[in-house]
């Protein structure tokens, strides 16, 4: 067990059972998206929904869109949260109800933040780059901002860090001294590691961590990791070992776990069933919440309510 920086050595980190040191190997699951596409969904998983506060992490790709649609994601709403778009590969054009019209390209960030509402559409452009291949992510917004204003905010130039065995681009929060731009909401990390050897990072002890190998086969901490699952390695540590044979690419999360008990249903992070069933209704009846996409295009229809009522549940299975 570390202590935080500057403190003196007998003082230990309060970190309950759950919240140590671990390697967990979990397992995605395939997810149809729209018509066209199938993700690898690592976030929510059956023991872990959230790493810090991203709660949502689905792997797209790599996958030849030659001659074929891409991705078509019309317009749908959102609340209580941030999408985060990374792309390993290819194009994707984002519009949204406050005007945006952003294409983002690999390397560079697209963050929106819903705020109480906001809609938004994902489509490959016209004319597109033959392989897409990327990461959709979102970051539950703590309650005191989650009826806060939509935002959306494109990055891009964000930090990068190269020690000769990895190149690191930071996305989301602070690593290594390297702080991304990006606007979050509690205190996390999102960075992207493009590794060709061995070599440790240091992080903050407070934070869970997790990885997931969106390229090759890599070793994060001893265990083997390759892409479709999910290695949550808990709170308390102070550095990360990651090693790969050949070449191989990660994404390392991180974050204070998030202990507001959350309730995710489609499109929706609230905290009670009666957010879901309101917003869900404003979303049916074309509400001023959530604004118009420009585009034309015909908006997601919400999928029924369950017959039970939706109830939150804590960042973990209870044990
Ligand atoms: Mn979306």
């Amino acid at each position: 067990m570390s202590n935080l920086e500057g403190q003196p050595a007998e003082v230990e980190l309060p970190v309950e059972t759950d919240a140590a040191p671990c390697a967990e190997l979990l397992e995605g699951r395939d997810v149809p998206l729209g018509r066209y596409t199938v993700v690898r969904r690592s976030l929510p998983n059956k023991s872990r929904r959230t790493v810090g506060a991203w709660c949502f992490l689905d792997h797209f790709g790599p996958e030849d869109v030659t001659g074929k649609p891409g991705m078509r994601v019309p317009p749908h709403p959102h609340i209580g949260l941030q999408t985060v778009s990374w792309l390993l590969g290819g194009e994707v054009r984002h519009r949204d109800s406050l005007g945006s019209d952003q294409v983002i390209v690999p390397g560079q960030l697209n963050i929106m933040t819903s705020g109480r509402g906001i809609s938004h559409s994902e489509n490959s452009p016209s004319e597109k780059p033959p392989i897409l291949h990327g990461l959709q992510l979102w970051v539950a917004l703590p309650a005191e901002e989650r009826d806060r204003a939509a935002a959306f905010q494109h990055i891009a130039d964000l930090p990068e860090l190269d020690d000769g065995a990895a190149r690191i681009t930071v996305a989301v929060g602070e690593l290594e001294g390297a702080r991304s731009p990006a606007t979050v909401y509690s205190e996390l990390l999102g960075a992207d590691i493009r590794l060709a050897g061995s070599t440790g990072l240091r992080v903050r002890p407070d934070f869970e961590h997790a990885v997931v190998v969106t390229e090759g086969r890599a070793r994060v901490e001893g265990v083997d990791v390759a892409p479709g699952s999910l290695l949550y390695l808990g709170a308390g540590r102070d550095r990360i070992e990651f090693a790969a044979d050949g070449a191989a690419r990660l994404f390392l999360l991180g974050g204070v776990p998030f202990e507001e008990e959350l309730v995710m249903w489609w499109n929706f992070v609230g905290r009670s069933h009666e957010d879901i069933v309101a917003a869900r209704d404003d979303w049916m009846r074309g509400a001023e919440r959530f604004g118009t996409v420009p585009g034309g295009e015909q908006p997601l229809p919400a999928p029924g309510l369950p017959t039970t009522r939706l109830m939150p549940r804590p960042r973990h299975r209870r044990l």
